[in-house]
């Protein structure tokens, strides 16, 4: 696909990667749909978006609630005279280890459910229904394309991130087994997996953990969202790119 012929959603598009990849789709001249929580987020991309030849639009949405995302794809269709793509991109990180013990009292603490749950359903449920109903509405109106779901080097095991593990793991491992259901229309999936990229996600980390992690990368820095777009991009273009994760890391999960 030609990225000027794109009308693709972005979840979690109103900072980080989200906002980079909507920003680079529109400068290539393609639509895009904007979703997210954060509301002034999307107001100051929409803003960003008006200089670029292609378009932004922007409405909020919350990827956990099924009853939303239904008619929040019908809009976006609508909006965007179309719909072949989806970047599936928007997470949450709520770290904390599976069981831990409290180094003064000697207490044995376990993650909440909430704490896990929370997790779950944005990074898998949400993408998972957001998905769903970006394909039927693709397969209603006979539209080809593709959906890029954002995984993690997470998958891969990462101490103090089961919630996160588990949901980023199953996202790649649905990219294989959406991309077998729906090939036979025409739909292709792959999925994308960043190590540690400088966003606000990563800048919210503890300095001394974020600091140890960037020692250890092979390629010597920390990534930027553009070396995650340069993957994004060739997901969207390699029309024979299909059930895929591909991991995007400067080397960190070798
Ligand atoms: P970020 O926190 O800057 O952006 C995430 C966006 O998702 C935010 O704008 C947030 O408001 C939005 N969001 C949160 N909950 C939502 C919901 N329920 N519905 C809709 N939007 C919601 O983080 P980022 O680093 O840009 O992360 C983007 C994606 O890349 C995430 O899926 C993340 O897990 C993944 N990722 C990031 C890194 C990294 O190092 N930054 C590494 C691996 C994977």
């Amino acid at each position: 696909m030609r990225l000027n012929d794109a009308k693709f959603i972005i979840t979690g598009a109103a900072s980080g990667l989200g906002r980079h990849y909507a920003v680079r789709l529109a400068e290539a001249g393609g639509q895009v749909v904007a979703g997210d929580v954060n509301e002034a987020g999307l107001a100051s991309l929409v803003e960003e978006g008006k200089s670029l030849p292609g378009k932004i639009h922007a409405r909020p949405l919350n990827v956990a609630s099924e009853g939303e995302v239904g008619e929040y794809v019908s809009w976006a269709n609508e909006a965007m005279g179309g719909l072949n793509g989806l970047v599936n991109n928007a997470g949450i990180l709520r770290d904390g280890l599976l069981v831990k013990k409290d180094r003064k009292t000697g207490e044995v603490l376990k993650m909440s459910a909430a704490q896990w749950q929370a997790v779950i359903d944005v990074n898998l449920t949400g993408a998972t229904f957001i998905a769903r109903d970006v394909v039927a509405k693709m397969i209603e109106t006979s539209t080809k394309g593709v959906i890029v779901n954002i995984s993690s080097i997470a998958r891969h095991g990462n101490r103090g991130q089961s919630n996160y593990t588990a949901a980023k793991a199953a996202l790649a491992a649905n990219t294989r087994t959406w991309s077998l259901e729906f090939a036979p229309f025409g739909i292709r999936v792959a999925a994308i997996a960043p190590g540690m990229i400088e966003t606000p996600m990563t800048q919210g980390m503890n300095q001394k953990a974020r600091d140890a992690l960037v020692a250890n990368i092979p390629s010597g820095r920390i990534g930027e969202p553009e070396d995650i777009w340069i993957a994004v991009r060739f997901a969207i273009e390699c029309d024979y790119f299909n059930g895929r994760c591909i991991d995007v890391d400067g080397g960190l999960s070798m």
